[in-house]
């Protein structure tokens, strides 16, 4: 039997100082769990723009294509602000995407009992949260045509428009449904079905969806009274399904309940491709930070923690994804620390070696 595959974009700035730690874990699940994968490494954004004078090269975008799911870093910096739009390091990133036919985009929001003072909420509120959040993310507000900016009597007038079809609903809430079976069965469907039409027709077709999966209890809520719920009450959601904006914009509120950035993964799934795997990509949320970029202070857990989404929604892995959230709550709970999660009380930092050192340290503990 041939390995999994994987490509790895490490990007720029901190992604290939996060993303040396992901291959370390990588390294030890196929030294000591007899789960190896085919590793393969390219570029993308700024360092693809350096060698290739694009973003994304044509045989990159084919290699993506053909593994079981990609693991990116982060693109962009200063040095690439300036270029054109066309060649700007986040096309890449759109780019695959695009091409891949990302329609889902998970986005965990947990809290590790160790941060719960992170919050911007009160403790008791968000210690144990687990919350995903699947946002439609191909359609939409963002892609709607008639969009623009023209002249009507005189004045200027920006337009975009929220057009979905039911086909595009359908999918996305399948995937929901999914997620939610594997998780506790509770699904809410959020749009704005009291002042949009294309709102009526979401709730209609997640409707339509919940009759092939009766064991899971679904909800609807409006999305302005979902934000409210966020911040109210967050541990009343289990899965979340929502369309592109209402997903943009809940998906970071819900996010930052959990303190910071250099703790959130995400995945954004595809259709199967022929060996039943989804096309899949797995990125960190935070982006290249150049203002600590090169200096070991990077907390390399959002991006070790993509990848045991990866293990879990690409290579049903569950128990290994598992076992590596574990490390992790592991090491936290036990006082590890990069800069960012640092607390008021102080302390040395570890660096974005440490932090792996750590967790490597609690993978073994875990055998
Ligand atoms: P950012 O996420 O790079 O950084 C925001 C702040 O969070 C910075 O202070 C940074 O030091 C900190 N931070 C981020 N990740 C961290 C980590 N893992 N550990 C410790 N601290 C961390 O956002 P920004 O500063 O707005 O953008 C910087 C560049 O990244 C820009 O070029 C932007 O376009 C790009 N960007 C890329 C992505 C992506 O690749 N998906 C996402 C967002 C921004």
């Amino acid at each position: 039997m041939t390995n999994p595959s994987l490509l790895i974009l490490a990007g720029d700035g901190i992604g290939p100082e996060v993303m040396d730690q992901v291959k370390r874990i990588i390294t030890w699940y196929g030294d000591k769990r007899d789960l190896a994968f085919d590793v393969s490494e390219d570029l993308v954004g700024g360092a693809a723009y350096d060698k290739h004078g694009v973003p994304l090269h044509d045989d990159t975008m084919a290699k993506a294509q053909a593994v079981d799911a990609v693991l990116l870093g982060a693109v962009g910096g200063p040095a690439y602000d300036d270029l054109d739009f066309s060649v700007k390091p986040e096309r890449g990133l759109l780019r695959l995407r695009k091409e891949m036919d990302l329609f889902a985009n998970l986005r965990p929001a947990q809290c590790f009992d160790a941060l719960a003072d992170f919050s911007s909420l009160k403790k008791e509120l968000v210690a144990g949260l687990d919350i995903m959040i699947v946002r439609e993310l191909t359609s939409g507000v963002y892609f709607g045509e008639p969009r623009g900016i023209h002249i009507e009597d005189n004045m200027r007038v920006g337009i975009n428009t929220q057009r979905y079809t039911e086909a595009e609903i359908e999918r996305g809430a399948r995937a929901a449904f999914e997620m939610a079976m594997k998780r506790n069965k509770k699904l809410c469907s959020m749009e704005k079905a009291n002042v949009m039409e294309s709102g009526i027709l979401w709730r209609d077709v997640v409707t339509e969806v919940h009759a092939d999966y009766p064991e899971v209890e679904l909800s609807h809520m409006y999305a302005d009274n979902g934000a409210m719920q966020l911040v109210r009450a967050p541990k009343q959601f289990d899965v979340i399904y929502t369309d592109n904006l209402f997903g943009d914009i809940l998906s970071d509120c819900a996010a930052m309940l959990t303190g910071s950035l250099g703790m959130l993964p995400s995945a954004s799934l595809g259709a199967p491709m022929a060996n039943g795997r989804p096309k899949a990509m797995y990125e960190p949320v935070h982006g290249s930070a150049p203002d600590i970029t090169g200096q070991s202070k990077a907390n390399p857990i959002a991006c070790i923690l993509s990848f045991a989404m990866a293990l879990r929604y690409s290579f049903d892995q569950g128990d290994e994804a598992a076992r590596l959230e574990a490390a992790i709550e592991k090491v936290l709970a036990d006082g590890a620390r990069t800069g960012d999660l640092m607390g008021p009380e102080g302390g040395k930092p570890l660096s974005t070696t440490e932090m792996g050192d750590a967790i490597l340290a609690a993978l073994d503990a875990s055998l």
